[in-house]
């Protein structure tokens, strides 16, 4: 568990919509090599967070720095991903008539910018790093199969292994266990935590018990702002919190 301080630092961010505050002095910071969960209920402004990460929406006041040298609010949304944030939206968006193997090969050609040619020759590299990722995901025995054929958990862990193929630094993550059975969660649990120290995860989920499951430090968001932070067990006993939220 290598850390070197915060990776991702937001500060007094404000976001408006026609005058009403989604994000109202906002402040976050995610260490790195940590996995951080977000929770909050519908409308809290976890989504609108999300985006401003990425660059996708622009705050209307405050600041978002992305380790110590970069300013995200000068970045635009391409430069912002080549710093190594990644996001991962809730349904899996997989190239299903082409194998796992092209999947990932595709994932890794993306970064490269070139026009990906699936018969040209890989480099030595890049097997080598979609040979760890496949064991990472766990679809090492799947590799040649057709994406199309992937139960909806495994569709999920092939997005996630697409976004590793890049070496992101900071992983955003959606609602990733929605729909999968209990068994594909346990497995999810496994993957994200094995991932964090490697890299930074932050994860947006509404299933209580997963997040209980992976999370050391939760984050609760509300109208916009932190209500509550620490582990699973401070927020779900912190009185402000049952009242918005697990109570409701
Ligand atoms: P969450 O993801 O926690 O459910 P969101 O970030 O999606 O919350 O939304 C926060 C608030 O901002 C909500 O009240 C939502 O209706 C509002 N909102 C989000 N995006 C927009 C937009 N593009 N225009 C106007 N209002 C928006």
């Amino acid at each position: 568990d290598v850390r070197h301080g915060p990776i991702l630092y937001m500060e007094d961010v404000t976001v408006s919509f026609d005058g009403f505050k989604a994000i109202n002095k906002l402040n976050l910071t995610i260490d790195d090599g940590e996995l951080r969960c977000i929770i909050g209920p519908n409308g809290a402004g976890k989504t609108t967070m999300m985006d401003i990460i990425t660059g996708k929406t622009r705050p209307n006041e405050g600041s978002v720095w992305f380790g110590s040298r970069h300013n995200l609010l000068h970045m635009n949304e391409p430069e912002i991903a080549s710093l190594g944030i990644g996001r991962k939206f809730q349904k899996p968006t997989v190239f299903e008539a082409l194998s796992v193997f092209e999947n990932l090969e595709l994932a890794m050609a993306a970064d490269k910018r070139i026009i990906p040619t699936l018969t040209a020759r890989l480099t030595g590299e890049v097997k080598d790093r979609i040979d760890e990722v496949l064991e990472t995901i766990g679809l090492t025995a799947l590799r040649y199969q057709p994406a199309g054929i992937l139960s909806h958990g495994q569709k999920q862990w092939l997005e996630i292994g697409m976004l590793l193929m890049q070496r992101p630094r900071l992983l955003l993550v959606d609602e990733p266990v929605a729909g999968m059975t209990e068994q594909e969660m346990e497995r999810t649990a496994e993957l994200l935590t094995g991932l964090a120290g490697k890299q930074s995860v932050v994860v947006v989920e509404h299933d209580m018990g997963f997040v209980r499951s992976i999370a050391r430090q939760v984050t609760v968001l509300h109208q916009g702002s932190v209500l509550a932070e620490g582990t699973m067990d401070q927020v779900s006993s912190d009185p402000s919190v049952v009242e918005v939220y697990l109570g409701a």
